[in-house]
Formats: structure tokens, sequence, C-alpha cells
């Protein structure tokens, strides 16, 4: 798969806090619609009791009334039979008790219909008391009053019974009504339990598929590649974050496996390069024992001393590179006038080859850096010897120091094979051997070299056309006393 491929794939991943958000939203809002069944639920249940409550006081109420009516009845009746102050008092006394009942039945009414059930038990009653005043009134036997108020009392007690009726009937309703909502909230609670359970086994399911079996192949990886099985390597799954991990582990264990095929390529280079030179010196050594002539031994030990110097760069470049990568690059830091380190080595490659001509640019006055001579002598002794290394043909190599903005700039230019565009990125790394046909070489001297120059606080950059030549340009901070605030010695 391509890597827009696998970046299709992988944006078609959910994320990792979106499933859990999305989970969470499905289990508030499962939990949001049962609490609001509850709540509704309760609501109509307590509504239901009121109902229940208000219902069979007012039932107990009209029962009350419908006591003291027949009461009253029969108290008016007993003081025609026989009149007497005792009776007249507890029928008064009996109709104020019923006017009362009567007005505390009002405050249980709950609907309509009661209403107006109680506004006509009024006024049935009140035609009751106002026709039983007209019969007292008459002088009528007890029998003839009996029998004409029979029809008021009737009427009045047929309202009153009504009223208990409908009262026993909303009873009986909200009865019914709270045995439904009851069963409404079994089946909600057990409903609503059972989505949370299978929401929770589905929810256990995907983390398990989704989450800890990818993390646990995670793992199994690390554990090969940890144990040696360099060819170990997980499938990127489950969400976008723990594939993403998975992919950068299988990418670092890339990573590790070219490292490690490179650094077995620069170790047979190695072994190759070094090869070299001590087959010549065993050539040479052969010359020595063998040659009668003075001058070809002479010549023999001179191509000797030349192999052995080439034996030793390259040793120290690999003992350098294993002092850098290890951390244990130590420097001894002084001020310095940066011209006399130039001087020095360039002095020292003048003559080593007689097809190039080294040409040295000093300025006049001192420029003084802070640097330890040994190391910025390495530098440029890495870069001249480059220099020389990559121009086969020979040809001039200036060496050109100066000053600028605070800064020293040491270039190395040559007139050389130069260095392809895309060889340029990675050129400072380390075992980057690129022309080891044109000349031996560990492939170390410029990570060095950089690593020098970073420990120095300075930059190293290089311009290059190929078959053209190339430049590589250090550059430093000036010391205090060579800025240019500071007081410039005559001739700068
Ligand atoms: P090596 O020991 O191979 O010379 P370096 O680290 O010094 O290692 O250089 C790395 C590579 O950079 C070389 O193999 C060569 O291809 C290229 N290089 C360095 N300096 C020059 C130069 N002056 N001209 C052309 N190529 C160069």
């Amino acid at each position: 798969m391509g890597s827009s491929g696998q970046e299709k794939t992988r944006r078609r991943r959910p994320r990792l806090r979106r499933v859990a958000a999305v989970a969470a939203l499905a289990f508030g809002g499962i939990a949001l619609l049962v609490a609001a069944a509850l709540v509704w639920t309760t609501t109509r249940l307590q509504r239901s009791v009121v109902v229940v409550v208000r219902d069979t006081q007012s039932q107990a109420v009209a029962s009350e009334v419908e006591l003291a009516l027949l009461t009253y009845h029969r108290l008016a009746n007993l003081q025609m039979a026989a009149p007497n102050e005792e009776v007249a008092s507890a029928r008064r006394e009996t109709a104020r008790r019923l006017r009362q009942r009567l007005h505390e039945a009002g405050a249980f009414v709950g609907s309509a219909e009661e209403r107006s059930r109680l506004d006509s038990i009024e006024r049935s009653l009140q035609r009751y008391f106002r026709h039983r005043q007209q019969l007292d009134a008459q002088d009528l036997g007890l029998e003839e009053v009996t029998r004409r108020i029979r029809p008021a009392l009737n009427a009045a007690l047929a309202d009153l019974r009504a009223l208990s009726e409908l009262n026993a009937e909303q009873v009986q309703r909200a009865d019914q009504d709270a045995l439904r909502l009851n069963r409404m909230a079994n089946v909600t609670g057990l409903a609503g339990a059972g989505i949370l359970l299978l929401g929770l086994t589905v929810v256990f399911a995907g983390a398990r598929r989704y989450l800890v079996e990818p993390v646990l192949e995670l793992h199994e990886t690390l554990e090969q590649l940890e144990a040696g099985e360099a060819e170990a390597r997980t499938t990127p799954r489950g969400p976008r974050e723990i594939a993403d991990l998975a992919t950068a582990l299988n990418d670092m264990a890339d990573a590790l496996a070219r490292q490690r095929e490179q650094q077995l390529i620069f170790l047979a280079g190695v072994a190759h390069d070094l090869r070299n030179p001590l087959s010549t010196v065993k050539v040479g050594l052969q010359a020595l024992e063998d040659e009668p002539a003075e001058e070809e031994r002479r010549r023999a030990r001179r191509v000797l001393d030349r192999q052995v110097d080439r034996l030793a760069r390259m040793i120290d470049d690999l003992l350098d590179a294993t002092r850098i990568e290890s951390g244990n690059l130590e420097l001894h830091r002084e001020d310095l006038d940066f011209r006399d380190v130039v001087r020095e080595t360039v002095e020292l490659y003048e003559h080593t080859s007689p097809a190039h001509e080294v040409v040295s640019k000093l300025p006049d006055s001192p420029v003084t850096v802070s640097g330890d001579p040994d190391r910025l002598a390495q530098v440029l002794s890495n870069l001249l010897s480059n220099a020389i290394k990559y121009s086969p043909d020979g040809g001039e190599v200036t060496v050109a120091l100066e000053r600028d903005e605070g800064e020293a700039i040491l270039s190395v230019t040559d007139e050389g094979i130069g260095i392809a565009p895309d060889e340029l990125s990675g050129l400072f790394r380390p075992f980057r051997r690129r022309k080891p046909e044109v000349a031996p070489g560990a492939g170390l001297g410029l990570s060095v070299t950089r690593r020098i120059v970073d420990a120095h606080d300075g930059t190293i950059e290089v311009e290059s056309e190929p078959d053209e030549g190339s430049t590589f340009r250090v550059r430093l901070p000036l010391a205090e006393e060579s800025r240019p605030e500071a007081p410039a010695p005559a001739g700068a």
C-alpha cells in the first residue's frame, strides 16, 4: 500500500478520544432517558396518590354529611312529635355541623364534575331545609310532613351518594393508573438496566478487541524485538492512537534494521579500507628488505610513512567517532588566534600532494576564538584532506579565514569532483561513504568535524557543484576581544 493509501486508512480509523466520547454520550443518553422516564412515572404516581387521598377524604365527608342529614331529619320529626328544647338544640347543632362538613367538602374538589355535584348537593340541601321549615310552620301532622318532605330528602341523599360514587370511581381509576404506572416503572427500570448491561458488555468486548488486544500485540512485538528478533513487526489496528504507535514501532524497527545493515556495510568498508594500506605497507616492508638501491629504499619508506599516516588518521577518526557518539568529546578551550591554527595545519598539507596547490588567505589582525586548538586543527585537517582527496585531478585548494559580524568564517574551497545535490543532505551524518572508488575513508570525517564545530557553538555548511568543486564553510563565534565593538588593532 502506498503512503497516501496508508494515510487514508489511518484517517479512517476512529480516534480513541472520539470512541470514548461516543460511548460516554450513548451511556449518558440512556441514563438520562431512564431517569426522565422514572421521574415522569413518580410524578404521575404522586398525582394518583393525591387523587386517592383527596377523594377518600371527600367520600368520608359525603358520608358524614349524609349521616348528619338523616340525624337532622329524625330530630326534626322527633321535635314535631314531642317538642322540647333539648331536641331543638340538637337539631340546630346537627344543622350547623352539616353546613360545616359541606363547607369542608369544598376543599377536596379535584374536578369540574365534582364541583357540579357538590353544587347540586348544596342546592338540594337548601331546598330540603327551606321545604322543611315551610312544612314545620304549617299545622300538619307528622305523617303528612314526612310524606311531603320525602322527595326533597331523597333528592339530597341521591346527590350525596352520587358524589360518593364519583369519588369511589375516581379512586378506582387512580388506583388502576398507579398499578399501570408501577408496571411501567418496573419495565423501564428493567429495560434500562438491560440496555446498560448490554452496552457494558459491548464496551468491554469492544475494548478487549480494539484496545487490549492491539496493546498486547504491541507489547509482544516489543518483547520480540528486545529478544533480538529483528524482523518482528506488529499490525497497526485499533483506534488511531494505538495504530499510530504500532506504525511508529514498525518504523523504528525498520530504521534499526537499516542502521544495523549500514553498520555492517560500514564495518565491511572499514575492514576493506584498512586492508588496502596494510597491503601497501607489506609490499613496502618487503621492498625495504629486498631493495639494494638506497634511493628506492627511501621511496619505499616515504610510501610506508604515508600509508601509516593514513591508517592512523582512519583509526583516529574511528576513535573520535566512538568518543563523540558516547558523549565523551572533551574540549580544552582557550582564547586563541585562529590564524595560527590555520597556518600550522596548512603547512602540514602544503607539500602532501604535488598535483595540488594549497593557498591560504588570512587577515592581518588576529581572529580570536575560544576553542580547543587541537580539535580546530582537526576540523581544518579533515576539510583539507577531503579537498585534496576528492580533487583527483589536482587543482587549487583555498583556505580562507575572515571575520563577519561577530563570527570567524573559515572556508575550504576545492576544484574537485563536487557533490551531487541529492547527496548534500545527510553529508554530515556518520558512515556516509559516497565515493569509495575515488578515495578510501571511514565516512566519519565530516560527522566528527560537525560534532566538533557544534561543541564550539559554531555551524558548518557546504556549497557544491558536481565537477566544479566544493566549499565547506565553518562559522565560529568570535571571542569578545575580536568583536568589532572592541578596539580594533591597527591594520584590522
Ligand atoms: P570519508 O572518510 O569517506 O571521506 P567524510 O565524512 O570525510 O568521509 O566525507 C563523507 C563523504 O562526503 C565522502 O565520502 C565524499 O563523498 C563526500 N565529500 C567530502 N568532502 C568532499 C569534497 N571536498 N568534495 C567532494 N566530496 C566530498
